[in-house]
């Protein structure tokens, strides 16, 4: 029996494999365990998490093919990688350092996620690496780091949930996306403690709160400038903390002015008399929480829609104050790890920015590079790949840990620029629908076959352990990019050993933002997790931010002005409703894993549309319908699911699949300006009624 945590979300529960006898079935059984996050508790994915160590289409060779119109074969070790180096190389002599580059993942490990970072710059020296964290975190991200000057989903244990008197949830439904979460949820209700759960879906989470708000999508950042405008109008600000720990507030309270309660109710549909409420509940609790998730954050304006939470969050006293705050919660395995080491396009490790000459002495000094050496910042996640094969843009790609054919927006366009590439190169544990495109696929190692560390949503840093031996024909990510280093010419700055190269991760990140240094195997294991930042050996590790000062130069925390704009695209005649999109509970991120689990793929055999009755009513379509949703990107069939929890004006439909049935084919890469996160949360689409096709 090995203890280690869950492959998928970012609570990264708590779990341990043991060997089922071959008369039992064999593989391995999965049994939650008392992890501080989960207490024993596992969602149906995680218990079902084993079933994919031995899946019969689990890759355990090399695949090449000389032409994409070819059929893959089956090659060695020594020929694949010596055709990704032949790629990468070509490549780059052809058009320039930055023609090749690396499209990494949150669900890498941080010793992969700092690998593939360096990897890129060190060895490859180029410019060109983002990730699909892009596309999960970084509005939320932008803004934490203007408002606190630090990025850490929670600023506090997760236990602390149940300690709040108040919740508010925007955009954030853990009921299904990490149901082992609500028990501290539980707890607090237990206690007396109100949830309000502000979305376009009337959702389990919703459905287990005091007060539901159901705004327009694309509208939350106008309810929270509204929710501001009522705190003042009632009150209810706490002038004392706003006083002692801020700067900015004049400017905010006065734009708060345009926010009267009329005007937003037009805007977002939601009742003043509902505002006022939850303004009240907000305001009036000994402890309260803001928690924002992707329903929010997903926009071309989600840096500033988290903004504007976070300004009522300090309006109301509520950072640093115990069981209080604002937070935002990670989607994705290591969505908090993937984001601190290097794999952004503009960030070196320990939440350096690349653009900064102090960042990047400190960073060459660790590596043993010159720092001249080391390019400037590159494009941002869609920007790539949206400029892959042209002038200028990226001709040879390595992708790790993301299936973007499924998850980009604009999926049917990323597809095509993916095929205009000279060389791809992806490392997955599947053919997904990503590799299928690939000229070379590496067959990487499991969760449960390697060691290595995550961080989960409170920035507590833990173990993953190798609880299964890895599959003869596999390698773990780590080996690859230390074997590529040696054949480029530049191995004896890389390690395979992921111990050390968290070590290194430890020195690369020490002084900055996220600082690991004092953090070690060691201390995880008998701490249970260490969370950052943790400077030295001695340090206890820092789970509540924020109770003294801000770790801005003053220490104060920022408002920020910010005001509400239309989405990027709004209904018209051709395409009269809104799209938005998220998870179902079975399923994970672009489904590579959960549509091969059969539990998890009996649960939820195909994605389903979310419709109202009376919208359906009017369209003809019936429950269990096929309909196709039309986007001015592109179109995708689905099957209908009648719900009164949506808003009749707006259609859900979830993001886990494929082929004709993939929602980002329809969604606008329409780009927030601050952190370059896409518009996935809205959009205007058609449905057409199909006959079955
Ligand atoms: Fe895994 Fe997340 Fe489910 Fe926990 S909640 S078992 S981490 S998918």
């Amino acid at each position: 029996m090995t203890a280690t945590h869950c492959p998928y979300c970012s609570l990264q529960c708590g779990m341990t494999l043991t060997p089922r006898p071959e008369t039992d079935g064999g593989g391995y059984e999965v049994t939650g365990t008392n992890f501080p996050t989960n207490r024993g508790g596992l969602c149906e994915k995680g218990l079902s998490s084993a079933e994919l160590l031995a899946h019969p289409d689990r890759l355990t060779t090399p695949l090449v093919r000389d032409h994409r119109d070819e059929p893959f074969r089956a090659a060695t070790w020594d020929e694949a990688l010596a055709r990704v180096v032949d790629g990468l190389t070509v490549a780059q002599e052809r058009y320039g350092r930055d023609a090749a580059g690396l499209f990494g993942g949150g669900g890498l490990t941080n010793e992969k996620a700092y690998q593939a970072g360096k990897f890129v710059r060190v060895a490859l020296r180029s410019a060109a690496i983002d990730y699909n964290g892009r596309f999960c975190m970084s509005s939320a991200a932008a803004a934490s780091n203007k408002a606190f000057g630090i990025d850490r989903g929670l600023p506090f244990p997760l236990s602390d949930i149940a300690r709040a008197d108040t919740v508010l949830l925007v955009g954030s439904n853990p009921a299904d996306t990490m149901p082992p979460a609500m028990r501290w949820f539980a707890a607090g209700r237990e206690r007396g403690a109100r949830h309000i759960v502000v979305d376009p879906r009337y959702t389990a989470t919703a459905a287990a709160s005091d007060v539901h708000l159901q705004p327009v999508p694309g509208t939350d950042l106008a309810l929270a400038n509204g929710l501001l405008h009522l705190a003042i109008k009632l009150r209810l600000i706490d002038t004392a903390y706003v006083a002692d720990r801020t700067t900015g507030w004049d400017a905010v309270r006065r734009a708060a002015r345009q926010y009267w309660p009329d005007r937003v109710e037009r805007i977002t549909g939601v009742p003043v008399r509902v505002m006022e409420r939850t303004v009240r509940l907000l305001a009036e609790s000994r402890a309260t929480m803001i928690l924002s998730a992707r329903g929010a954050e997903q926009h071309a304006k989600g840096s500033d829609t988290a903004l504007a939470w976070i300004n009522l969050a300090l309006a109301l006293g509520l950072p640093g104050r115990p069981y209080s705050g604002w937070a935002t919660v990670t989607g994705q395995g290591n969505g908090q790890g993937g984001r601190e080491h290097g794999q952004k396009a503009d960030q070196l490790p320990g939440y350096r920015m690349l653009a900064d000459p102090a960042a990047r002495a400190h960073v060459a000094g660790v590596w043993g590079v010159d720092p001249d050496e080391l390019p400037q910042p590159g494009l941002s996640a869609y920007e790539m790949l949206d400029r892959l094969g042209t002038d200028g843009g990226v001709r040879a790609l390595m992708v790790m840990a993301s299936n973007v054919v499924v998850s980009a927006p604009r999926a049917e366009h990323v597809r095509e620029r993916l095929r205009s590439l000279d060389f791809l190169v992806v490392s997955d544990m599947f053919l997904s629908e990503t590799a299928e495109l690939a000229d070379v696929v590496l067959p990487c190692a499991q969760w449960a076959e390697e060691e290595g560390t995550m961080t989960n949503l409170e920035g507590r840093v833990l173990r993953r352990r190798r609880a299964v031996p890895m599959p003869e024909g596999v390698r773990s990510d780590l080996e690859v990019l230390h074997e590529l280093a040696v054949r480029l010419g530049r191995g004896e700055h890389f390690s395979a050993d992921p111990e050390t190269v968290f070590e290194e991760l430890g020195r690369a990140s020490a002084g900055g933002k996220a600082d690991y240094a004092g953090i070690s195997y060691a201390r995880i294991e008998a701490e249970r997790g260490v969370f950052w930042p943790c400077p030295t050996p001695e340090h206890e590790g820092t789970p509540r931010l924020f109770r003294e000062r801000f770790p801005t130069p003053d220490g104060r925390a920022r408002f920020h002005v910010v005001h509400h704009r239309a989405a990027a695209e709004s209904p018209d005649d051709e395409y009269p409703y809104r799209l938005t999109t998220g998870r179902s509970r079975p399923h994970y991120q672009s489904g590579t894993q959960t549509r091969r689990t059969k539990a998890l793929l009996d649960a939820e055999p195909g994605p389903a549309v979310e419709i109202h009755p009376d919208l359906a009513a009017r369209l003809g379509l019936a429950d269990g319908a096929d309909v196709r949703l039309r986007t001015r990107r592109g179109s995708a069939r689905m099957r209908v699911r009648l719900t009164s929890g949506i808003r009749t004006d707006t259609v859900f439909a979830p993001f886990h699949w494929g082929d004709d049935q993939t929602v980002n084919a329809l969604t606008n890469p329409a780009l927030d300006p601050a952190s370059r996160m896409p518009e996935f949360k809205v959009c205007a689409v058609a449905l057409d009624v199909t006959t079955g096709e």
